[in-house]
């Protein structure tokens, strides 16, 4: 048996998320069109097989800024420590030069394969020079894909499958991640959010489950609050009349259904917490 840790990294909106998911085949990181959507460290496990492969997902790489994002980068950090197996994204439109191949050799020694995504949006000629490109670095291996279409996916799988450590598995075969439900509950909150808002918004927000109650008679019970910096904020989430507030929770509920496979109430409220971005001792207490 083979089985082992294996990170997705790159930078913001390269298709880290979106390739977990195709790689899983369930949706398990949220994904949008916005840099900056992943906050966490998100555990996905593949069993296939003789094989476990346990995907960490990141956020992207960035120079932090705030609080948030300095923990945001301790993740990653921490992803790929404890990563058996690299694997770093890049799409068609890399150009050297790029700190970040230096920045994942000066935290592991392990092996490093450079996966070049998006390469549905490219005409195959213009993927030539972009291969040569990374040829030049240091990397095990160079797999071009398509998270969204599928195209190179089982290639890749056998390559990341070929480079895992012998060994049990890690986790009970039936099990597809380590993060609780209630986790992925605020996620599709958060997924929501940044589909709906522009701007600021979406990274003025954080979402918290206060209440996440099983019932044996009737639909589970959920109470999330979704937090902003700014009283306008909470304003544009409420909307008028409660309108977009109430079609974000519309939303958000089916997700929330169709990956719990159960129905639930979803209960939504919106406060404001000034700088909680900078609130190193909120930020912990909310699990980042
Ligand atoms: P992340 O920030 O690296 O996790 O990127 P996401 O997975 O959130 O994806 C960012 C955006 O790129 C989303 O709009 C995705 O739908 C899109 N995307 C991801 N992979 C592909 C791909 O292979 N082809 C195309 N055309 N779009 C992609
Ligand atoms: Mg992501």
């Amino acid at each position: 048996m083979k089985s082992g840790y294996v990170s997705i990294v790159g930078k913001p909106n390269v298709g880290k998320s979106t390739l977990l998911n195709s790689l899983l085949g369930t949706k398990l990181s949220i994904v949008s069109t916005k840099p900056q959507t992943t906050r966490n460290r998100i555990l996905g496990i593949l069993t296939e097989g003789e094989y476990q492969c346990c995907f960490l997902d990141t956020p992207g790489l960035i120079e932090p800024d705030y609080e948030l994002q300095k923990l945001m980068v301790g993740k990653i950090k921490l992803a790929i420590r404890d990563a058996d197996l690299v694997v770093w994204v890049i799409d068609p439109w890399f150009k050297p030069p790029d700190d970040t191949l230096d920045f994942l050799k000066s935290l592991t020694r392990k092996p490093i394969i450079s996966v070049i995504n998006k390469i549905d949006l490219i005409p195959k000629a213009r993927l030539l020079p972009i291969i040569d490109i990374i040829k030049g670095l240091d990397v095990k291996e160079i797999i071009p894909v398509s998270a969204l279409t599928g195209e190179g996916l089982e290639i890749l799988k056998g390559i990341i499958f070929n480079h895992l450590p012998e060994g049990p598995f890690l986790y009970p075969i039936e099990d597809i991640s380590d993060n609780p439900e209630r986790f992925f509950v605020a996620e599709f909150i958060r997924e929501r959010i940044f589909e709906f808002f522009r701007k600021e918004v979406p990274y003025a927000t954080c979402v918290v489950i206060e209440e996440f109650k099983e019932r044996e008679k009737g639909k589970d019970y959920v109470q999330a609050i979704i937090y902003v910096e700014k009283k306008s904020q909470k304003g544009i989430l409420i909307g008028k009349n409660g309108e977009a507030l109430k079609k974000l929770g519309a939303e958000a509920r089916r997700e929330i259904e169709s990956f719990l496979g159960r129905p639930v109430f979803l209960d939504l409220w919106v406060k404001v917490k000034e700088k909680w971005r900078k609130d190193k001792k909120f930020l912990k207490e909310i699990g980042y």
